[in-house]
């Protein structure tokens, strides 16, 4: 291995060892202090925020020849590693297979991590100084839909003053070799409801008198559903013209990352929902929040017949929230309709989503350094999955990109036998140096 992808192993072994869960507070905490350490060695000041219920969140800074700062965001919890069995080797134990690391972490996102450090550490190393200063805003429970990083941060206002823009915790390499460039993430809403209209389960002969959990529970779902949740005021309003977002970035000339093809391979279908195709499924997977159904429990469902009409049914949601969707809001209304209808509602997280717009001028100076250093580069309005970045949008009032990582296609992020290549910590690297060098065009 050449010499810093021997410091990034090393550097990565060391905290894969972790079984940093955001659950686990403990051994979240040694993670946090090791990475403290590290971030000690290459010479950057760190504040520990803690808080009595989560995790430490790391604030770290390195000055530069300028007073403003590149940011970069980060998760050090991962998610659990079962099923076990389905391992190659310990999730806890970084594992080399030629180009491939294994272990729980590597992509997710313990690897960026250290990839970012390295990345710094280097250029200082080249450079003396670095060019623009460096901050870290490190966290321990993104997995766990970060539930206190806003309280955490919301005296920390001076830290993120003179930032020009964050780099996201996420991102790597398609198949064909390019890079997505995502500028936002889709917000969640997930949501139990549970009708309970009897005292105990029923024999089943008396459905002509007695009322129906499970109907009542599927009448009121397919109500929403047919009208297309019309019945939510706040649903529909508020939601970004995808359709201009999508058009500007193709005028700009770049492509939008989607790959209709593959999803239907991936999943067996010959088509998709309402027929859709081309522009129009493009612009519902960007565009359009989801109402879906994760888990429905109710009644007698195991081997041969048990005849019974069940007291208590129980559905669990979640909603797909596009930029500028307010969850607040959504899920009061919702909630409001559930009761009327006598079933009770229950959140169970919330994140609302983010964007930054794709003129912005750190967005387009980030996409030009790319494009100059020889990049081949996508663009993804927003992705799917979600995090807090509306904190530092929205509170802070930052520009966020995603999409420079050591992952690729195949990573595996939460699953098990997560891997990353070491080719592309090599080519990634490279990236995270030329940004720290010169994150924008002259
Ligand atoms: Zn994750």
């Amino acid at each position: 291995m050449r010499d810093h992808l021997d410091d990034f192993y090393r550097m990565l072994a060391d905290l894969i060892k972790f079984r940093s869960l955001a659950i686990d507070r403990e051994e979240c905490y040694r993670t946090a202090f090791t990475i403290v350490k590290k971030l000690n060695d290459v010479g950057f000041h760190v504040d520990v925020i803690e808080h009595p219920k989560g995790n430490p969140v790391i604030l770290a800074k390195i000055e530069g020849k300028s007073d403003k700062y590149l940011m970069f965001y980060n998760h050090y919890d991962v998610q659990p590693a079962e099923p076990l069995d389905e391992w190659r080797s310990d999730p806890f134990e970084l594992k080399r297979e030629g180009d491939f690391l294994y272990g729980r972490g590597v992509g997710d996102n313990k690897g960026n991590i250290v990839s970012r450090i390295i990345a710094v550490k280097e250029v200082l190393e080249e450079e003396g100084k670095l060019p623009y200063g460096i901050k870290f805003v490190l966290e321990g429970e993104e997995e766990a839909g970060s539930p206190h990083l806003h309280e955490m941060l919301k005296d920390k206002r001076d830290f993120f003053k003179d930032v020009i823009g964050v780099i996201w915790e996420f991102g790597g390499f398609n198949k064909d070799g390019s890079i997505t460039i995502t500028l936002g993430l889709k917000g969640i809403l997930y949501v139990e409801l549970e009708a309970e209209r009897l005292r105990r389960d029923a024999h089943s002969s008396l459905a002509v008198l007695l009322p129906s959990a499970t109907w009542d529970l599927i009448n009121f779902l397919s109500e929403i559903k047919k009208n297309e949740l019309n019945q939510l005021k706040s649903f529909r309003g508020g939601i970004v013209d995808v359709e201009k977002i999508i058009r500007e970035i193709i005028e700009a000339g770049y492509e939008i990352a989607f790959d209709p093809d593959i999803l239907k391979e991936e999943y067996g279908i010959k088509e998709f929902i309402n027929k859709l195709e081309g522009e129009d499924a493009l612009l519902a997977y960007y565009g359009s929040p989801t109402f879906n159904i994760d888990g429905f429990i109710a009644g007698y469902t195991g081997p041969g017949t048990k005849t019974v009409l069940p007291a208590k049914a129980l559905v669990k949601i979640d909603f797909r929230l596009v930029p500028n969707q307010d969850s607040i809001k959504i899920a009061k209304e919702f909630c409001n309709l559930a009761e009327r209808a006598s079933i009770k509602c229950r959140i169970h997280s919330m994140t609302e989503p983010a964007y930054t717009d794709f003129k912005n001028p750190f967005v387009q100076g980030i996409i030009s350094r790319l494009k100059e250093i020889g990049e081949k580069i996508k663009i993804a309005p927003w992705s799917p999955a979600s995090g807090p970045m509306h904190i530092f949008i929205k509170y802070f009032n930052l520009p966020v990109i995603a999409g420079i990582g050591v992952s690729y296609w195949s990573s595996r992020h939460h699953a098990p036998n997560e891997n990353i290549r070491l080719s592309d910590v090599e080519k990634a690297m490279k990236i995270i140096k030329a940004l720290i060098k010169n994150p924008l065009p002259k």
